[in-house]
């Protein structure tokens, strides 16, 4: 994905509008059925090349909100046709051939731990 919003979110919207590429929909479009923000793993690009960091984390006024997430990368798309998303239900994606940017300097360990974007 990139990254992802979790069950805290309290459906602000202070971060729909941040996204540069409308990779965020709100709970009446959450396709997973959970009624707060969902980041499509398919279109999130990390804010790389638009953003110094991702800005719907800056954006966000609830702490630990949005954590990383696995990179939609070549090398994970088996983690996303499991039932990694929250509550071991699986993700959505609209299209699963995309290979998605990532930030380097984000490990995969923390990623896997899906530490907070916006460090304390
Ligand atoms: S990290 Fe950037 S591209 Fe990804 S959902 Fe947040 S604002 Fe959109
Ligand atoms: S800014 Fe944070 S709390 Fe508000 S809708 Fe987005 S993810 Fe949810």
């Amino acid at each position: 994905m990139a990254v992802i919003i979790g069950d805290t979110c309290i459906n602000c919207a202070a971060c729909i509008d941040e996204c540069p590429v409308e990779a965020i929909v709100d709970e009446d479009d959450n396709p997973t059925g959970e009624e707060y923000y969902y980041v499509y793993p398919d279109k999130c690009v990390e804010c790389v090349d638009h953003f110094d960091s991702p800005a719907c984390a800056e954006a966000c006024p609830t702490e630990d909100c949005i954590t990383w997430d696995m990179p939609f990368t070549a090398d994970h798309k088996e983690f996303f046709k499991g039932n990694n998303y929250i509550d071991d239900q699986a993700y959505i994606v609209d299209d699963a051939d995309a290979i998605m940017p990532m930030r380097d300097d984000i490990s995969l360990e923390d990623r896997a731990a899906r530490v907070s974007v916006v460090e304390d």
